[in-house]
């Protein structure tokens, strides 16, 4: 967004991301329960900067920071910056756990989500062949752990397909015998929006057939067995694990520079403490107002926002305009359950149901980059809607790479591993 907004004008821009592409978060799960294919929720990022000959873009790992050096170290070398922006988002948080880290499945990337789809798909191939029901089970099975909105939408979409799609797909297979569990650690699904959209999710979930167990802690997963404080055990092989977010991290910030759950600290211009010419903006960065002590939610608005404000500043210091100091404008939340069923928190307004979904649907679509795209999902969603079946349950699995090719391989890898 900020460089789209210095697109054209007196900065020279360098943009640098892991992938070469954009991804559009929200839809993700969409992606996992093989409802929309990954092109629709990602756009190439050179596609943004055809025309905009003052920004470049390259394909790199930003690893290192050296702030009296003024440069950054990526995988393909170091740079040197006048003025820095950080934007690199979060990441899952396992809180420490390794053996959840190991064997479950998150779902922050495009990759991730792929992962997900080729899992279960992979697990009803493999059911199919199963003849003992107690053997079969485990496979089937589906645990989600986390409440927010990604979990819920998760949950509903998976309890979807087991009820109108796996059944014809996979006739031999009695899908009864198929649980979708989600489990949340605090009392109650959707924290943050009313009591009422909280509470008519969980009626959706309820009526999709999701085991919803509240107060519930995950303690540990070795792959077959979710371990759970003070409740039965839930055997399972996939754990679908959207319970929690960290900030991003790089080398080069100092502690003070960070908050304990390791966002980096921003004044209301979102400018680093204790720095002149670095900036941080969305998920990565916390940043305090009169109305949010603790921080803004990781959001998208909040990085659109910011990111707006900053490209503002940025364009009026060169007419020695005065900085403006961010103030971020809540425009509500939402989350979709299923078919007909949402749950959505304007500002001074909460609305559920039908035209609950039908607003998530319109808003969703809007904010997808690309025409193509946005055409592409519309007419995704409306055969979904005629048909309730969605067509991309293929299992393209990525080819075994031998060892000595790795290199050459742009993988998708966890830069903390
Ligand atoms: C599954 C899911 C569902 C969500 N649903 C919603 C929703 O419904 N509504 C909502 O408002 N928000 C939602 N969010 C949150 C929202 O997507 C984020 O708040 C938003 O994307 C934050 O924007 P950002 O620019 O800070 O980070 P991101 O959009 O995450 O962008 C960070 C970029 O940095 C790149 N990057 C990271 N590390 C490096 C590195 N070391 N070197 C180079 N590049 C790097 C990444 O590739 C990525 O492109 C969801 C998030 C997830 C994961």
């Amino acid at each position: 967004m900020l460089a789209q907004k210095l697109s054209n004008k007196a900065y020279q821009v360098v943009l640098l991301d892991k992938n070469n592409y954009h991804m559009f978060q929200p839809l993700l799960y969409q992606v996992a329960t093989a409802a929309l294919s990954p092109s629709a929720v990602s756009f190439p990022l050179r596609r943004l900067f055809h025309k905009t000959d003052n920004v470049i873009f390259r394909m790199a790992v930003v690893r290192e920071i050296d702030k009296s050096a003024k440069t950054i170290l990526t995988n393909l070398g170091t740079l040197t910056y006048d003025m820095l922006v950080l934007s690199q988002g979060a990441n899952t948080n396992y809180f420490g756990n390794q053996n959840i880290k190991k064997f479950c499945a998150p779902m922050k990337t495009t990759s991730e989500a792929l992962y997900i789809r080729n899992k279960i798909i992979s697990n009803y191939e493999r059911a199919v062949n199963i003849a003992n029901p107690g053997e079969r089970k485990p496979i089937m099975n589906v645990v989600i752990v986390g409440g927010g909105a990604t979990g819920v939408e998760l949950a509903g979409s998976i309890a979807e397909l087991r009820n109108n799609v796996l059944p014809k797909d996979y006739p031999q297979l009695s899908f009864e015998n198929m649980r979708v569990i989600l489990i949340e650690a605090s009392g109650s699904l959707l924290n943050g929006l009313t009591q009422k959209s909280r509470e008519k999710a969980l009626e959706y979930l309820q009526k999709l057939g999701v085991e919803v167990m509240l107060n519930t802690m995950v303690e540990d997963y070795d792959g077959f067995v979710v371990k759970l404080k003070e409740k039965d055990p839930i055997e399972t092989l996939t754990l679908l694990w959207a319970a929690g977010i960290k900030a991003n991290s790089l080398i080069g910030v100092e502690e003070d520079q960070m908050a304990p759950n390791g966002r980096l600290l921003v004044d209301e211009f979102n400018c680093l403490k204790g720095e002149k010419d670095i900036y941080v903006l969305g998920d990565q960065c916390l940043q305090v107002e009169e109305k949010f002590p603790k921080g803004h939610p990781q959001v998208a608005q909040v990085a659109i926002q910011q990111s707006k404000n900053l490209a503002k500043n940025l364009l009026g210091d060169l007419k020695q305009k005065p900085w403006k100091p961010f103030r971020y404008n809540d425009l509500g939340s939402m989350a979709t359950v299923g078919k007909k069923m949402a749950v959505v928190d304007l500002p001074f307004v909460s609305f559920q149901g039908f035209f609950a979904w039908f607003v998530w649907l319109f808003v969703h679509l809007m904010a997808i980059l690309g025409v193509k795209n946005k055409l592409m999902v519309f007419i995704t969603w409306a055969w979904k809607y005629l048909s309730f079946d969605p067509s991309l349950r293929l299992l393209i699995r990525p080819r075994y790479v031998k060892d000595f090719k790795r290199q050459w391989m742009l993988e998708e890898k966890d830069y903390e591993d």
